[in-house]
């Protein structure tokens, strides 16, 4: 089935098929008075709109829309029990998560709703931000556990992503998460808690076969450098692919370990070395930067992007969509931060959420810009240029979001 996209104000994609990098980053071919032809939701050409291209069995109005591939998000955690908007209106108050900790509150909530939650219920949130996710123009995600911090509730949540995979046609690679917190019952115990995560949880969630990548929270007062190395190695054993949650409060040295295993990412990387971004460089680590949870922790101290830039890094973007530290479904919100509090310029950071997205989860070949080959996953803007996407800022401009040729959002 072959199908022409018409009434198209402007095509936005990145220059390159597989990733952003150097000058790369700088740049975004737009195209004016052009219609794409789809043959089964795959991307066959762009094409001058008047040319005659038989034959064509669907012919779909883009409204005059701006035509942009779909966002790719890297970096979220979608599946979670309850929510943290008390603990947030203490926190804009001045109380510190420390107390709020003390109090009940900050991860420990989290994961005490997400084990008592049940599987369906928890399916049915995630689903609900899913939607949400997809309304601000994301088709592809990645989606990590860690809200259980046990051998259960690890694999409930996984087994909601594995669902979500099934269920929906966007694109979904799960990670699992368990270093993501010390658990309260090993508190003042975490050699234990590592025993555990290296000799049984690990193991159990590779049998299963539900996770592609293994990530660990590499923080001061959560697992150090060693720690890290060591459940890291076992999961490389094992065969996951691995993420790192890498310098975000302190410069512990997360993007060298990152490096060192050949991770497909290192994110977070407020506080990331110098020593830090030359080695992930050379070892090809993508750079995912987060600047939403740098905002809504109220911190000015934001990733150093253009350090990374400077050096030919990788740079993607992500939501981090978490109930703590960043409650947002918005990938445009968090592209709007990127410039605004990073420096990125409009086609660097929609080079970042889009291409460099899905080279971070070796999905370049099938989504993340609008070449021949790739699925027709694109988002629709009702704006006068695909600058809006930041200038608007804090407005929602999507009106149609489309995935392997097919919507999966239209704004009624
Ligand atoms: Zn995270």
């Amino acid at each position: 089935m072959r199908t022409r996209i018409t009434n198209i104000r402007e095509i936005v994609t990145p220059v390159c098929p597989d990733v952003a990098v150097g000058t790369d980053m700088d740049k975004l071919t737009v195209y004016t008075d052009s219609d794409i032809i789809l043959s089964n939701g795959i991307i066959e050409s762009i094409v001058p709109r008047n040319r005659h291209e038989p034959p064509i069995n669907r012919v779909l109005d883009a409204e005059n829309a701006v035509v942009i591939p779909a966002f790719v998000d890297p970096h979220t955690h979608m599946v979670f029990g309850g929510t943290r908007e008390d603990e947030f209106n203490l926190r804009i108050q001045g109380e510190k998560y420390m107390e709020i900790a003390a109090m009940g509150g900050g991860i420990n909530s989290t994961v005490r709703a997400t084990r008592n939650e049940n599987e369906d219920t928890l399916f049915e949130h995630a689903l609900q931000n899913l939607h949400d996710m997809i309304a601000y123009g994301t088709a592809t995600f990645e989606i990590k556990s860690g809200y259980g911090l046990d051998t259960e509730t690890e694999l409930k949540q996984l087994r909601v992503i594995k669902r979500l995979q099934k269920s929906q046609s966007v694109d979904i690679k799960a990670t699992f998460l368990g270093a993501h917190e010390i658990p309260p019952e090993f508190r003042d115990r975490k050699e234990d808690y590592i025993k555990l995560l290296c000799e049984k949880m690990l193991p159990a969630v590779k049998e299963q076969g539900i996770a592609e990548y293994c990530d660990i929270f590499c923080e001061t007062g959560v697992f150090d450098i060693e720690e890290s190395r060591r459940i890291l190695n076992r999961a490389k054993e094992l065969g996951f692919k691995l993420r790192v949650h890498a310098d975000e409060l302190t410069p512990l040295g997360g993007g060298e370990l990152a490096a060192e295993l050949g991770a497909a990412s290192a994110d977070h990387l407020v506080h990331v070395t110098r020593a830090g971004i030359d080695k992930m460089v050379q070892a090809g680590v993508v750079f995912d930067m987060l600047p939403g949870t740098t905002f809504f922790l109220m911190s000015d101290h934001f990733a150093p992007a253009g350090d990374i830039l400077a050096a030919n890094g990788i740079l993607a973007l992500s939501t981090d969509f978490n109930p703590g530290s960043s409650y947002t479904h918005s990938m445009p919100m968090v592209i709007t931060l990127a410039c605004l509090k990073m420096g990125l310029t409009i086609e660097q950071s929609i080079n970042a959420a889009t291409i460099n997205g899905a080279y971070s989860l070796g999905l370049q070949d099938k989504t993340g810009s609008i070449h021949k080959g790739k699925q027709a996953d694109l988002t629709f803007l009702d704006a006068p240029s695909y600058k809006f996407l930041v200038y608007n800022f804090g407005v929602n401009r999507v009106s149609a979001v489309m995935k392997k040729g097919e919507f999966i959002f239209q704004k009624s």
